[in-house]
């Protein structure tokens, strides 16, 4: 058996630590950087926020938030060609939407061109930087292989003075995009294929959405990253697998800069992918762009203003993320995983309604056509202090048309000629016929009711086997359903690379249904981000196009995972 520790001192809890948390803890308990916690998340302005983007939010500011450290928002805004203040703003809330808060630490590489520009004159005065003149074709073939060592660039040993001279012009605008560029003078024999004299500023000469045309030349993510994390304080600067490799790089600039008194630290985890979708920026970009999909909030986007319009919740994104965890190694994480974190969630907090989606009228012969009862709904079994709601029922109601056999199988407990139902909140009904049109489809049902049976009465203690959901057709409203589904056909779209990824979308992945039938309640409380359980069907929630007379509620979710089932079928 094993005994609790009894955690008598000022020691940081060091159980159930991830791998991240794990440093940083011992970081701290080291004193490190003065005991100081300060991480980042550094987005690029140039697309919106996914839900990767969501794991390292919640582990930058997770990880702070929970040593008492703060996370700085850091722009990473070094490529004005495909940056927009419109990426800035959906970044600044899809991260509040999240639940994390950067206070006033809202920061911008941008911020640090001068300090990074006196730095690249710094290395070039010290011979440890040169400006090349060749085309970036040309420094790619003389970069080798892990294997075979580069070939020094003709330029490479021009004077300090040249170097200085040219760097100088080219940020006046003297030359050509892609004309020259400026390297870091270290090894082009290195095993490390970052070392090989990387590239630290190239030309650009897109007006940039900050500096407009100060600047003609920019730096480089790995020129530009670790030292901004230096000028704002950052001790720990997590990121993705991906840069590994760079990490020695991160150092290397790093030591031209940094004293003794602190250093930042990268720590690299596992990225997110996940099925049945992709989550490359560039590819969400076509997407967009080419109106395969409906923007990028469209709810069949990986995207957090996707997921939130959809009717996702911020509790159910940051469930998921716990739920898989952080690693050192890459892994392909099922997307019914996500949704089953957003059920889980929805089933606590959404409120219940009713909704036919596929209407047909029932007629309750027995029940006087004047007449209209409220019924009282519960409006979430999960949570008591949610209380109820009212519903109208009367003679004439609408129930969902598979909700009814004229000819059933065995095992069919729903509504057929002669059988009993229980209408949920109301009363025990019987069919006594129905009526067709010319083409044999039924367009009315007929029914009794017995009066005893209504919720609250000893009579509703009868068993039936079927409970419906239905709304009364006097007073249903009129909306329209977006149904969606998964956005690619295709497990995996990345291990395809032959075929075209936009050839592996799911043609099925939106349908729209017009014309369902919803309880005054819920058209009343149609209001964007506020979930409903349409009783027996799923999870939804309006539209920001939803409108008082043009209902339109978007499926968040199917009651169950009927995917997986029929993917095996
Ligand atoms: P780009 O190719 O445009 O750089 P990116 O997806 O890396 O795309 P950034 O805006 O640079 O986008 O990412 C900001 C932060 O989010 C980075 O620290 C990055 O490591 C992290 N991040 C991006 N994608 C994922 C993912 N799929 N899983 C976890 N973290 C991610
Ligand atoms: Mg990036």
């Amino acid at each position: 058996m094993e005994t609790p520790e009894v955690n008598n001192t000022n020691e940081v809890e060091t159980r159930g630590l991830n791998f991240v948390e794990q440093i940083v803890a011992d970081d701290l308990a080291a004193g490190k950087n003065g005991g100081r916690l300060n991480t980042r998340f550094p987005p690029e302005p140039n697309g919106y926020l996914h839900i990767g983007h969501a794991k390292a939010i919640c582990m930058d500011f997770g990880v702070a938030e929970k040593f008492g450290g703060t996370c700085n928002l850091r722009f990473d805004d070094t490529n004005p060609v495909k940056e927009d203040v419109e990426y800035v703003d959906s970044i600044r809330e899809d991260i509040k939407w999240l639940g994390f808060d950067w206070g006033d630490r809202e920061y911008y590489a941008s911020d640090y061109f001068p300090k990074l520009y006196d730095l690249a004159i710094r290395l070039i005065k010290e011979g440890k930087a040169y400006v090349d003149d060749q085309t970036s074709e040309q420094i790619a073939a003389q970069k080798g292989t892990p294997t075979v060592p580069g070939v020094d660039s003709p330029f490479r040993n021009r004077s300090v003075q040249e170097n200085l001279d040219l760097f100088e012009r080219m940020n006046r605008g003297e030359f050509d995009e892609g004309s020259r560029v400026l390297r870091a003078k270290i090894d082009m024999a290195s095993s490390n294929m970052h070392f090989r004299d990387p590239i630290m500023y190239r030309i650009i000469k897109t007006p940039h959405h900050r500096t407009g045309t100060t600047w003609q030349v920019y730096p480089m993510y790995d020129f530009a990253h670790g030292q901004s994390d230096y000028f704002e304080g950052v001790t720990h600067s997590i990121c993705t697998l991906e840069f590994v490799p760079h990490r020695p790089l991160y150092d290397h600039f790093i030591d031209e800069i940094a004293d003794e008194s602190y250093r930042p630290r990268q720590i690299e985890f596992n990225r997110l992918n996940l099925t049945y979708t992709v989550m490359s920026k560039r590819k969400l970009l076509q997407l967009v762009n080419e109106g395969l999909v409906n923007g990028w909030d469209d709810p069949r986007m990986p995207t957090i203003s996707g997921m939130r319009r959809r009717g996702y919740t911020p509790a159910s994104v940051r469930n998921f993320i716990d739920l898989i965890g952080y690693t050192k190694y890459e892994a392909l994480n099922s997307i019914s995983l996500l949704e089953h974190a957003v059920r889980d969630d929805l089933n606590r907090v959404a409120t219940r309604g009713m909704a036919v989606m596929d209407p047909v009228k029932l007629v309750i012969t027995n029940y006087p056509a004047d007449q209209t009862e409220m019924v009282e709904m519960e409006n979430n079994p999960e949570d008591p202090a949610s209380g109820t709601h009212q519903m109208p029922f009367s003679r004439e109601i609408y129930i969902e048309r598979d909700d009814f056999m004229e000819n059933p199988p065995k095992k069919f407990f729903r509504l057929a000629p002669g059988g009993e139902v229980r209408l949920k909140g109301a009363y025990i009904i019987k069919c006594t016929g129905v009526e067709k049109d010319a083409d044999g489809n039924i367009t009315e049902i007929q029914c009794t009711y017995d009066p005893e049976t209504r919720s609250g009465l000893p009579g509703s203690m009868r068993k039936v086997k079927g409970t419906l959901h239905w709304v009364s057709a006097a007073h249903a409203v009129d909306a329209t359903a977006r149904l969606y589904d998964r956005l690619f056909a295709v497990e995996d779209p990345s291990a395809h690379p032959e075929v075209d990824f936009r050839e592996m979308l799911n043609p099925a992945s939106l349908r729209v249904v017009e014309g369902i039938k919803v309880e005054p309640f819920l058209a009343e409380n149609a209001v964007p981000g506020r979930p409903f359980q349409f009783q027996r069907i799923g999870y939804f929630t309006a539209d920001p196009d939803s409108r008082p007379g043009a209902l339109v509620f978007n499926r968040t979710i199917a009651l169950k995972d009927s995917w997986e089932k029929a993917q095996k079928k």
